[in-house]
């Protein structure tokens, strides 16, 4: 029987465990069950984002927790920096305008993660900035930043750092509380192997005070309704209870395993799609690689359209198209949650027969074993 791989860095594969704890039968939420269920899950996510910060629970998609975060941190009178490297950082920048957040914003080149110096240069221009909002692992250019860095600059000039962490809390290395990080934001989609459907953020006690000092026009978003339900288990709304109960079950697994070692197997995967497309003649896209995503550039002569189409109808694999400039001539492949190496040695494989289909002249094979030795050696 053909199986189905889904290799889209969000939404991502999910666990059959996880599918059933989920199947179950619906209970209500101002119980002690639920307080029960929820408090657990706040504790895990402190250990799944390496912080004693609170770590509310958004329904909604990554973007609402992110939303609701930099609409706390910004009201009137704070000024954000806002660098955009992807279509993701562009977002946040989005945010800020749709809220008439101050906020100035630099583009970088694609490709690139942002350095401490563009945070130092946009601070020495404009002493106001007191906000900076970078992206960990910009999804949609494949790239990694430098986030203790930026951190530790943000420390010496007493600024707040909001970090989306969506494709990298629990897959890269995420050590909020001893980088220094105020903020960090994820959703269940990508390295939680969940449903797309919560938005999670962790929040350390200087991003608290800004939030609580706060006074910007939002209801649902309105973070601080959140912070009781971290002690107390009782959320503002009606949470999306199945969802969370999941959610408890993916982060019990992640704990189990262990956050170092899914960390270093992420790596292993991700260092061997690079060394199976170097091999074969594929370029990777970024020159700041992020481990939770691989973005390869579609080789000249190839059709990405018909790439995607190949790997996914004939091969089973569902891959990635690029974004915005990106779009028909980048492939991108998950490295996140439940995928191991086997998997990728199969999307490797694939890969491999749908090039070789589609006319591209290369050393068919060679892509494996450049990938089985990276994963003999680790
Ligand atoms: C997927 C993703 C988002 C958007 O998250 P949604 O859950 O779709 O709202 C934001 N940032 C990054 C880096 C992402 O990968």
């Amino acid at each position: 029987m053909k199986k189905f791989r889904l290799f889209t860095p969000g939404p991502t594969m999910v666990p059959e465990d996880i599918l059933l704890a989920m199947a179950h039968p619906i209970f209500h939420h101002r119980t002690p069950e639920h307080r029960e269920m929820a408090i657990e899950v706040c504790e895990l996510l402190q250990y799944l984002f390496q912080t004693k910060g609170h770590c509310p629970i958004v329904t909604g998609s990554g973007t609402s927790a992110a939303e609701a975060v930099i609409v706390g941190c910004l009201s009137p009178g704070h000024k954000a920096f806002v660098p955009r490297n992807g279509k993701f950082a562009e977002r946040w920048a989005k945010v800020c305008k749709a809220f008439n957040i101050e906020h100035t914003t630099k583009d970088i080149e694609w490709g690139y993660g942002v350095k401490v110096d563009d945070v130092k240069q946009a601070m020495d221009a404009d002493p106001k900035i007191d906000t900076v909002i970078v992206v960990h692992s910009e999804t949609s250019t494949t790239t990694y930043t430098d986030v203790e860095g930026i951190a530790k600059l943000c420390r010496e000039r007493d600024a707040i750092l909001i970090v989306d962490g969506i494709t990298a809390v629990g897959a890269i290395p995420v050590k909020m509380d001893e980088w220094g990080v105020d903020a960090y934001i994820t959703g269940s989609q990508k390295a939680l192997m969940l449903p797309p459907g919560l938005g999670f953020a962790a929040i350390g006690e200087r991003a608290w005070n800004r939030i609580e000092g706060g006074n910007m026009a939002c209801y649902y978003t309105d973070i601080k309704a959140y912070k009781a339900s971290v002690d107390t288990g009782d959320a503002p709304y009606t949470p999306a209870n199945t969802l969370i109960l999941g959610t408890r079950m993916a982060l019990r697994k992640i704990k189990e395993q262990g956050l170092e070692n899914i960390w270093a197997e992420t790596a292993s995967m991700a260092k061997a799609m690079r060394e199976a497309a170097a091999a074969i003649g594929v370029q990777v896209f970024a020159k700041d690689p992020v481990d939770s995503v691989t973005g390869l550039l579609v080789p000249e002569g190839v059709d990405e359209g018909k790439l995607r189409k190949t790997m996914k109808a004939k091969h089973g694999f569902h891959i990635a198209g690029g974004q915005g400039d990106l779009k028909g001539k980048m492939v991108r492949f998950s490295h996140m949650g439940y995928v191991d190496r086997f998997d990728t040695l199969g999307a490797i494989s694939a890969l491999e027969l749908t090039l070789g289909e589609l006319g591209f002249k290369f050393d068919m094979g060679a892509g494996v074993a450049a990938a089985q030795k990276v994963f003999s050696q680790s």
